[in-house]
């Protein structure tokens, strides 16, 4: 947007209305000075046509790096006030809570965020927001397991599925997320014993990849496991009549574990506002249909249905656990599964 000063306008009136106005200010500020750049660990195909949205928006061009979330967290750490990212954008909560924990970010305050984005997808604190959400429930062969036999993560630690399930490796944050959340609901105790079930039920060393997941089971090698969905909507994009279904977990429970893909505005941001105008941004319904777009995920906002693929698989109660636990019980959920050896 550009703005024309009319020559008639007093300086006065001018000056009255760039004290009185800071949003306003705020706003010219944004546009007529400089870009933006965000570190992402999210690759470019995921990301680019967000920030052109932006751009094309608001006139702030987006520059962005992308790479390995460790890496790049270091990077901020070492460049500290002369970091040039405003930004960081990453996947998963446990990772998000660990760049919190790593002093990244800075709070923000925002009404925008607050009524787009659930309490339970934000740090409470205002550190980082989520703006994509993935679900992480169980998939399941349709040749050989009934959906009437499947219920919880935790009943996959019975008896009857032993032998028959495939899990990705605990060393990924997605699973260090779920257990993270099941030690929230059940304590550590009865999550040890749910881990213990697991391991014993398993029909194969533990998957690198939900991909690899999924392929076992097709292989017939296991009969169920779990998975984020968006990998199976990529799947089912390709292959419309694939042998695998998704349950949703704990629907008579806690509801379906999400986690979500998100960001923070970094503490040592040159420019806070435009990067909060850029989070507002990604929280609008117009951002939101394009993660729904680009991944198959479900939009962060409730204030938007999924897309035609995701809508199918139907509607299910998410786990309304704060996410923020996932970090916090990050550690602990890793000690429970080395000792229980889930590897
Ligand atoms: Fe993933």
């Amino acid at each position: 947007m550009e703005y024309k000063v009319n020559k008639k306008v007093s300086i006065l009136s001018i000056l009255v209305i760039a004290i009185l106005s800071t949003s306003f200010s705020a706003a010219v500020l944004a546009a007529t000075d400089g870009s933006l750049t965000v570190y992402s660990t999210r690759k470019e195909h995921l990301i680019k046509p967000l920030f052109d949205a932006f751009t094309k928006k608001t006139g702030i061009e987006v520059k962005y790096l992308t790479g390995n979330g460790g890496a790049l967290i270091e990077r901020i750490k070492l460049e500290g006030k002369r970091t040039k990212a405003d930004m960081f954008m990453t996947v998963d909560a446990g990772n998000l809570w660990y760049a919190a924990s790593q002093n990244l970010f800075q709070p923000v305050e925002s009404e925008v965020l607050i009524n787009n984005i659930p309490v339970h997808l934000r740090d409470p604190e205002g550190l980082w927001t989520g703006l994509s959400v993935r679900a992480r429930t169980i998939i399941y062969s349709t040749d050989r397991v009934n959906a009437e036999e499947l219920s919880t993560y935790q009943d996959l630690a019975s008896n009857k599925w032993k032998g028959r399930l495939c899990l990705r490796t605990s060393k990924k944050v997605y699973t260090k997320s779920l257990v993270a959340s099941l030690i929230h609901h059940d304590g550590q105790k009865a999550t040890t014993e749910v881990v213990k079930g697991w391991v014993d039920n398993l029909a194969a060393t533990p998957n690198a990849e939900d991909t690899h997941v999924m392929s076992a089971i097709l292989a017939g090698q296991c009969d169920v496991g779990i998975v984020n969905t968006y990998y199976f909507g990529r799947l089912q994009a390709e292959k419309p009549n694939v042998a695998l279904k998704l349950f949703w977990a704990n629907q008579g429970s806690t509801g379906t574990h999400v986690n979500i893909s998100g960001a923070g505005v970094t503490k040592y941001s040159s420019n806070k506002e435009g990067s909060i105008r850029l989070l507002e941004f990604l929280s609008s319904i117009e951002a939101q249909k394009i993660y729904v777009k680009l991944n198959k995920e479900y939009p962060a906002s409730q204030k938007l249905k999924a897309d035609n693929l995701i809508a199918q698989w139907g509607d299910f109660n998410q786990d309304k656990m704060n996410l923020s636990v996932a970090g916090k019980n990050q550690a602990e959920a890793v000690a429970l599964m080395q000792r229980e050896g889930y590897r």
